[in-house]
């Protein structure tokens, strides 16, 4: 999954991202619930679409930065695989808006849209972008954004 050659992603091969109405509605509400730090998750996709929100703890516990605790990590991934795929890494920006922070671009190492639920205004908004990376120790990569459609 990592630092294969040939990893090169077009804005072309982008696809929306199509979001249940209930599961942006779950997004918001964790990371509402977290507040004043910010909040963090994965998405479950089976079939060919985003299924399940699994609200995690934020090991960092911070109003700026998150971390998915790798132990938690490890059990919920295995759950996620076994009713289909890993769909998206998800978490809040208390304060500021729904892009990806340098931090943010280091610490990608899934090859799955990262999504950003901005709490800055309201009603919160919801963002989802791709972070290519030739490897994914690389401090920073290519930031694509994918479309976001909720419904
Ligand atoms: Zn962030």
């Amino acid at each position: 999954m990592a630092g294969e050659d040939g990893n090169e992603m077009t804005e072309d091969m982008i696809e929306d991202l199509v979001l249940p109405a209930a599961i942006a509605a779950a997004m918001i509400e964790h990371c509402e619930s977290e507040r004043p730090n910010e909040a963090c998750g994965l998405l479950g996709r089976s079939g060919d679409g985003i299924s399940q929100v699994y609200p995690m703890r934020n090991a960092a516990a911070s109003p700026v930065r998150y971390a998915l605790d790798p132990q938690e990590q490890l059990s919920v991934y295995r759950i996620i695989e076994d009713a289909g795929s890993l769909g998206g890494v998800y978490h809040s920006h208390t304060r500021t808006e729904a892009y990806p922070s340098p931090t943010d671009v280091r610490m990608a190492s899934e090859d799955v849209p990262y999504l950003i639920v901005s709490l800055a205004s309201q009603p919160a908004s919801i963002r989802a972008f791709r972070i290519i990376k030739a490897n994914w120790t690389d401090e920073t990569g290519e930031i694509i954004e994918v479309p976001v459609v909720v419904h």
